[in-house]
């Protein structure tokens, strides 16, 4: 087993990883930026390196300052959480040639997936389910795009295979329109992403944003732990999650997870995964692969009892899962509210210092997050400070936990978007579930 690892990462997903490491006899070394000091998981750590200026491409981006706390702390491996360097292909094959373990997939796997067009060509070999499409990029003979165009049926969406966070798309109503938008987005492709690689999907008009979350160890062995819908975003950023997905079905579930499972087989696969997928009429469509630890990962663990950090921590040590899929058992419904720093009418970023803070709590409520009375919410990061967790029996039970758990929260001296949840939680359609991506913007009249 891993006998000390470095956490490369801030707030409340280093103090999750710190956490699972403390109950597993891992030690651990906390790397922060000067603006870190006072992180409650950087007061709890084993081990504690400065690593750089409070900018994250300074210090949390920052690859030789990471490898060199490995170093000089004696660690044998090193976890990237989820955004910083955690998909970052160049990354893990540095920590893995320096000599240390990287807590999460190998690095071809990530590459592979991190381009778009590889990863559907590799997703369709599996038999996963893709969104209808050109099947690799564009060339530049404006009919042959046309033709295209046409066999897939308009609308239709451009996107770059190199891009991310919601960066690279452009939708095309009409024929007339798209010569003109993929040479815009290849530029865009080409500045944004140094790759001008662009290829086309049909557009999915009122799609559900269902994914699913999968498990391989280094032994062969892959399994899926259901889905979760993430259908509550505001500017492809998720707000609410839950897990399972409303209305889908068992057979569903099987068939699809089944697919994701094959798909880690057969790329070889190892440490935790999701699938994201759009679900319209019935029918999934895979649009990309997230090969990393996810925000809402703790909505599956609770319908399941399974701990995904443990189980990320348990492959990386070269252990084999000690679950099999017929083990993994869904029990009641789980959902989690992102609880961002920022003013809950103009989203604008509230940082500053936290002068009073009182966690809910009660049974099936679980608290992920590494604020406490007298904390600074530095001005430099997402301003994500924590996720509120509620569990029940079924749907109902964990909306009513968590309305009662919204009710409790105090958080003073900043502002925070927990009055934006409460509304919501509020709304009729949203109660009855199945509400797609674009609900929660035309309801807030965002668009
Ligand atoms: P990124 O890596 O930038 O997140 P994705 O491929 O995951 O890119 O797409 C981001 C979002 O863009 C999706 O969650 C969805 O809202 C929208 N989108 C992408 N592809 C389609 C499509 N074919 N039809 C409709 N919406 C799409």
């Amino acid at each position: 087993m891993l006998d000390k690892i470095v956490i490369a990462n801030r707030g409340e997903i280093a103090l999750r990883i710190l956490r699972a490491c403390r109950e597993m006899g891992i030690k651990t070394v906390a790397v922060h930026s000067t603006a870190d000091n006072n992180l409650k998981h950087v007061l709890l750590a084993d081990e504690t390196v400065c690593i750089g200026p409070p900018p994250s491409t300074e210090s949390y981006l920052n690859m030789p300052a990471i490898i060199s706390a490995a170093e000089v702390t004696d660690a044998t491996g090193i976890h990237p959480g989820y955004g910083f360097l955690s998909e970052n292909a160049d990354f893990a094959e540095r920590v893995e040639s320096s000599g240390f373990t990287f807590i999460g997939p190998r690095a071809d796997s990530i590459r592979l997936m991190g381009d778009k067009v590889s990863a559907i060509a590799a997703m369709k070999k599996a038999g996963v389910p893709c969104v209808p499409g050109s099947d690799g990029p564009l060339g530049d003979d404006p009919d042959e795009n046309m033709r295209l165009a046409r066999d897939i049926g308009y609308p239709i969406i451009i996107k770059a295979s190199g891009g991310g966070g919601g960066r690279g798309m452009r939708v095309v109503h009409a024929e007339a329109s798209l010569t003109a938008a993929i040479t815009v987005t290849k530029a865009e492709a080409r500045a944004a992403f140094g790759n001008d690689v662009v290829y086309m999907e049909k557009f999915l008009e009122t799609p559900r944003h269902v994914e699913f979350q999968v498990l391989a160890d280094t032994h062969g062995n892959a399994i899926h732990l259901g889905e979760r819908d993430c259908s509550m975003q505001r500017r492809h950023q998720k707000v609410i999650e839950e897990a399972p997905a409303p209305g889908i079905t068992e057979a569903q579930r099987n068939r699809i997870g089944e697919r994701c499972v094959r798909a880690c087989e057969e790329i070889g696969y190892r440490s935790a995964g999701t699938f994201e997928f759009l679900y319209e009429d019935d029918e999934f469509y895979f649009i990309e692969m997230n090969t990393r630890l996810q925000v809402e990962h703790p909505v599956t663990e609770m319908i399941t009892g399974i701990d995904i950090v443990r189980e990320q921590l348990r492959i990386a040590s070269g252990e084999e899962l000690l679950i099999s899929q017929e083990d993994v058992r869904i029990q009641g419904h789980a959902i989690e509210c992102r609880i961002n720093a920022e003013d809950p009418n103009s989203f604008m970023p509230s940082p500053g210092l936290v002068t009073l803070w009182h966690s809910p709590g009660g049974p099936g409520v679980r608290v992920e997050s590494h604020i406490y009375s007298g904390y600074k919410v530095p001005p430099y990061y997402d301003s994500m400070i924590g996720k509120l967790i509620a569990h029940g029996a079924d749907r109902d039970a964990a909306f009513a936990r968590m309305k009662s758990a919204l009710s409790e929260i105090v958080i003073e001296g900043i502002k925070t978007n927990v009055p934006l949840h409460q509304e919501i939680f509020q709304h009729a359609a949203f109660q009855a579930g199945g509400t797609d991506i674009h609900y929660l913007e035309k309801r807030l009249g965002l668009v």
